[in-house]
């Protein structure tokens, strides 16, 4: 097992108190890591603020050769990371090979593509005898911070368009899932130059907040909780710091009296569930047309009531554990609270024996101010409420703080439209939920972050728009 940190071109343990790693399909030990001290996390941000110095004057060409080089040696062990993200994270094999490590690869080499594609304003005479040019150059270093639900993913997000960028990048995992991080680290550590990336492994308020917080971090990145996404405002707001953050998701699926109600089901089956639920953009709440609502409650039940529960290696398995007893804790303490209130038609309960199981739950006649369908549970539960008009979903829809995913179910492509138009989401899928590729941004409204990742949009977050004039 690879426990080592990468600091300033160099593979190191951290010298700090050990973090226990838990199979989460039986509770028990995978092994012990100790986390970064804070003299090693303060050598991360210097060794990351040094390489900026030569990184930063790099050619987009050379930034695109070091993205293709990760990419590639992340592809030749592309089964063993699969293999550390299973068990860290409880995920289904071969789901962790088959549907994660295709997007992570692919990021790199998009990335390493996109590089190549920054450009600015050509120049121009604004004022007379003064010629103008727009630059766009790389912020700075970059604290980026990820979370456990796909560890590797969310790492090759906040890795590569940053690098593409031209900035150097000091990594940390979620304390909870390090394990195919710090393996991507030391191979990493083999094609990219000293202090270009660094990753760090320990608690977010230490670690994390000590990376947010030197004065060296120039841009700060976060995918994680909303709580997170304020503490990294906080810290930005003491130095004026660029913040670019992906937070919590509520994703809405409003489904009319015209859509396809099999394929609803069928999505709510392997997207809602998979990754045991634990998704920001997880298609977690149906709205549905009270004219098809008994129908969609039926064939969302048939769909999730044959999911098949387990450990990442049983035969079968589409939905693993939830990753730790205290988020397994927290949706039941939600699904309990509904109780009075809705009804719960599939599963409800936690799973006896080892490890942190939870049923494919789904509760029905949710009432649109429950705690449950205003509030991310980040678990294998969907609630399913009722509308009456298209005025009524999209209001419904717009309410409450969130804004990453929706997805709009009708065969009007006119209402498709309308409903996209007006829809206050980082992104809106029409007849589908959940797919996902690097040309486009996994974008965010309201309180669920500013920016994107993937897409070159990404890039904007890593560049500082410059203004150079010279008087002729
Ligand atoms: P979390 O916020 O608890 O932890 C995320 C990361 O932040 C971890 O590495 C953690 O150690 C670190 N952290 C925690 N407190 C910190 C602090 N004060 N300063 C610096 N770092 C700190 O989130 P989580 O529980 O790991 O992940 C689940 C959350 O992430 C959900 O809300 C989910 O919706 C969100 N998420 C969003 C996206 C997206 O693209 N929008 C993607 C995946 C997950």
């Amino acid at each position: 097992m690879q426990t080592k940190m990468l600091i300033n071109g160099e593979m190191v343990e951290g010298g700090g108190a050990p973090i226990f790693v838990v199979n989460p399909a039986t509770g028990e030990e995978i092994c012990k890591i100790n986390s970064a001290t804070s003299e090693q996390a303060s050598a991360a941000a210097a060794g990351a603020h040094e390489a900026f110095e030569t990184f930063g004057q790099t050619s987009p060409a050379e930034r695109s050769e070091l993205l293709t080089n990760i990419a590639t040696v992340l592809e030749e062990h592309v089964e063993e990371l699969a293999e550390l993200e299973s068990l860290d994270a409880g995920k289904p094999w071969p789901s962790a090979l088959d549907d994660e490590m295709p997007l992570t690869l692919d990021t790199f080499k998009f990335f390493a593509g996109a590089a190549r594609t920054m450009s600015a304003v050509a120049a121009g005479e604004y004022v007379a005898g003064h010629t103008s040019m727009i630059r766009k150059d790389p912020v700075g270093p970059v604290a980026a911070i990820a979370p456990w639900n796909y560890p590797l993913m969310m790492a090759a997000w906040k890795l590569a368009a940053p690098l593409a960028a031209g900035c150097p990048v000091t990594l940390k995992p979620s304390q909870l899932t390090p394990l195919s991080t710090l393996k991507a680290a030391e191979l990493i550590a083999g094609v990219a130059p000293k202090g270009v990336v660094n990753v760090l492994h320990g608690p977010g308020r230490e670690i994390g907040e000590q990376m947010i917080n030197d004065p060296r971090t120039e841009a700060i990145s976060i995918t994680g909780s909303n709580a997170t996404g304020s503490a990294a405002m906080a810290a930005a707001s003491r130095q004026i710091r660029h913040v670019h953050l992906e937070l919590g998701g509520k994703a809405p699926v409003i489904v009319f009296d015209d859509a396809d109600i099999d394929a609803v089901a069928e999505t709510v089956r392997y997207g809602s569930f998979f990754n045991a639920g634990q998704d920001c953009a997880q298609p977690c709440r149906l709205l549905v047309a009270d004219e098809v609502y008994d129908k969609v409650v039926a064939a969302v039940v048939d769909q999730v009531s044959q999911i098949k529960v387990g450990a990442q290696k049983a035969e079968g398995t589409e939905m693993g554990p939830i990753i730790s007893a205290a988020q397994r804790n927290a949706v039941a303490g939600f699904v309990d609270r509904a109780r009075d209130n809705c009804d719960v038609v599939l599963g409800g309960n936690m799973i006896d024996g080892p490890g942190f199981f939870y049923e494919p739950t789904v509760l029905i006649n949710v009432a649109h101010d429950a705690e449950v369908f205003c509030n991310e549970i980040f678990g294998p539960v969907v609630t399913i409420s009722r509308f009456g008009d298209e005025e009524e979903a999209l209001k419904v829809a717009n309410a409450g703080p969130f804004g990453l995913a929706s997805s709009v179910w009708t065969n009007n492509t006119g209402r498709s439209m309308r409903m996209s138009s007006k829809l206050r989401y980082g992104f809106t899928w029409v007849n589908t939920h959940g797919v996902a590729t690097p040309e486009m941004p996994w974008a965010a409204m309201k309180s669920s972050g500013t920016g994107c990742d993937m897409s070159v949009y990404a890039l904007d977050a890593y560049t500082a728009v410059r203004h150079v004039m010279v008087a002729h």
